[in-house]
């Protein structure tokens, strides 16, 4: 068997790569261990860029069936503590409120409709890479078997065997102090306070919804997700004593009492399940000491792990897929500039360190004791500043990404604004196909076809050329093209699209 592109795993992130790759031409082959899709939900939501990412792809639509361009949210958190976001011009903080599970399978779906093959039960169990490209050695259901590949992928999660077969160091810390308990149940409904949508504990106060909440002994969390089976209860304690064997919802009760000082009777949720029992000790914060290793490459969590405090993991794993396929799909086609790939580790790699200096500073401020109490205090007098604001909503949602695109004007490696188009359309519709598009905001003549769309950009802009991600490869204010503009343009498609 012969495959271009072979992705280990069929999480959100080996999906999403697997329809880029499609979109750009090159049809991979999907190899996920597990028989059937996970019924296990993890993540709730997503937090920041990624969701202007999906809608450029269609992807927001099939997931709210909203046609417009999705909101900015009004307010968030950072490391438990408010962020009023609605002050901010052009906030850059988006949310969308939806399960993990709902994710994989409108991806899945995706995948299909781009005749996308997914080898469910087949699991990589090893490799070997020449200058010529990989021999994998897979199970299946019917024995073992190998493939051979152009390049590998290993989507495969925080166990990656791709990134430990590959020899990619994964460095970092990992921490046993913590214990999270999470599980939907039932509170009683004389705790509901139906002005905030959350609850009012007679011996505590009031619990917003979908905060985290910290007191000096632990934290705790209530989240009403709509169309869930019953809220969400979350508690982390620090050097807590794990009780023996899986969750119970007394367990749980136990937990939220030392944390909160008052009592919950938490009750078995109403509803079909599965209802989540999870209890997770300690945590890993880890970051590959390379994203490639020859024809082998990692995305997602195979290539970064840490805290899920703030919901950064599918807006930094979603967009390593987006930022990975185009390029990978050029070099699969024999079009890519030389050195093309390898721009996908120098520009992800630092976008992940940030995500886990944004994680661990998160979980400095959540944990216990009068020190970080203080330490609260400090930061919260901080973001009475909008620009502290501002600067933490573009820490959060990766707006501040500037990736070296070699030119000087203020929207080059940034991500490219929303605009309006001649014809009445938005950009993001423009971007649906995965193409690179070279936008003329003066109707004028810069010698290669153009989107023409209406001035409106608050910088400065007579035309950009978008990378098939939506970042600006390159970008130009002279109000008419000439022959230095015209040169600069010229190596700028060069450069990335060869
Ligand atoms: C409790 C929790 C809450 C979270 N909350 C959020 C949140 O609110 N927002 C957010 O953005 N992120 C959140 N995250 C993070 C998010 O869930 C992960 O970042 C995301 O699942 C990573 O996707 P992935 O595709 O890289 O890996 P995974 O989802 O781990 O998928 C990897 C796939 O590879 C398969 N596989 C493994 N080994 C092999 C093999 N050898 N061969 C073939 N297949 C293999 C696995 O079966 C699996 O299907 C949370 C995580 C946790 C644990």
């Amino acid at each position: 068997m012969i495959a271009d592109v072979v992705i280990a795993g069929a999480g959100p992130n080996g999906l999403m790569l697997a329809c880029e790759l499609s979109l750009a031409g090159v049809r991979p082959l999907v190899l996920e261990r597990l028989p059937e899709r996970t019924r296990e939900n993890r993540a709730n939501g997503l937090v920041g860029q990624v969701v202007r990412m999906l809608d450029r792809r269609g992807l927001y639509e099939r997931l709210t069936g909203n046609q417009g361009p999705p909101p900015p949210a009004p307010g968030f958190v950072f490391g438990a503590l408010p962020l009023d976001l609605s002050a901010l011009d052009d906030n850059p903080l988006y949310l969308l409120q939806v399960p993990q599970l709902r994710i994989e399978r409108m991806l899945e779906e995706r995948a299909a409709e781009l005749h996308v093959e997914i080898r469910r039960g087949h699991e990589l169990t090893g490799f070997t890479q020449d200058s010529e490209g990989v021999t994998l050695q897979v199970g299946g259901p019917a024995g073992p078997y190998t493939i051979e590949t152009r390049y590998l992928v290993g989507a495969d999660g925080g166990h990656s065997v791709t990134r430990k077969l590959a020899g990619i160091a994964f460095p970092g810390v990992t921490t046993d102090e913590t214990i999270a308990r999470t599980a939907h149940a039932a509170v009683p409904a004389g705790l509901l306070d139906p002005v905030s949508g959350g609850l009012d504990i007679p011996g505590y106060g009031p619990i917003p919804p979908f905060m985290h909440h910290r007191t000096e002994r632990g934290l705790f969390v209530y989240a009403p997700l709509p169309g869930g089976p019953a809220p969400l209860i979350s508690t982390m304690e620090w050097n807590g004593q794990d009780a023996e064997g899986p969750l119970t919802l007394a367990e749980l009760r136990a937990s939220a009492r030392r944390v909160l000082g008052a009592d919950i009777a938490f009750g078995p949720p109403d509803g079909q399940g599965p209802h989540l029992m999870r209890k997770l000790n300690g945590g890993n914060t880890r970051l590959a000491e390379r994203f490639r290793d020859g024809r082998v490459l990692l995305v997602g969590d195979a290539a970064h792990v840490h805290s899920a405090i703030g919901g950064p993991g599918l807006n930094l794993g979603l967009q390593d897929a987006v930022n990975l396929g185009w390029k990978l799909a050029a070099d699969v086609r024999g079009t890519a500039p030389a050195g093309l790939l390898d721009t996908y580790e120098s520009e992800r790699r630092p976008a992940a360190e940030r995500v886990v200096m944004s994680s661990r500073a998160q979980s400095a401020l959540i944990a216990p004791g009068s020190e970080v109490t203080g330490l609260r205090a400090l930061f919260a007098e901080l973001l009475g500043d909008p620009r502290n604001v501002r600067r933490i909503a573009d820490l959060m949602s990766g707006a501040d990404i500037r990736y070296d695109v070699g030119v000087d004007h203020p929207l080059a490696g940034r991500w490219a604004p929303d605009l309006d188009l001649k014809d009445g359309a938005r950009l993001a519709e423009l971007t649906r196909d995965g193409r690179p598009h070279l936008v003329d905001f003066t109707g004028g003549d810069w010698g290669y076809p153009a989107t023409a769309a209406l001035p409106g950009s608050a910088v400065p802009c007579t035309a950009l050329l978008l990378r098939p991600d939506g970042y600006v490869a390159w970008a130009s204010d002279v109000p008419r093209p000439d022959a230095e503009s015209r040169a600069s343009l010229r190596a700028a498609i060069q450069r990335w699209l060869g």
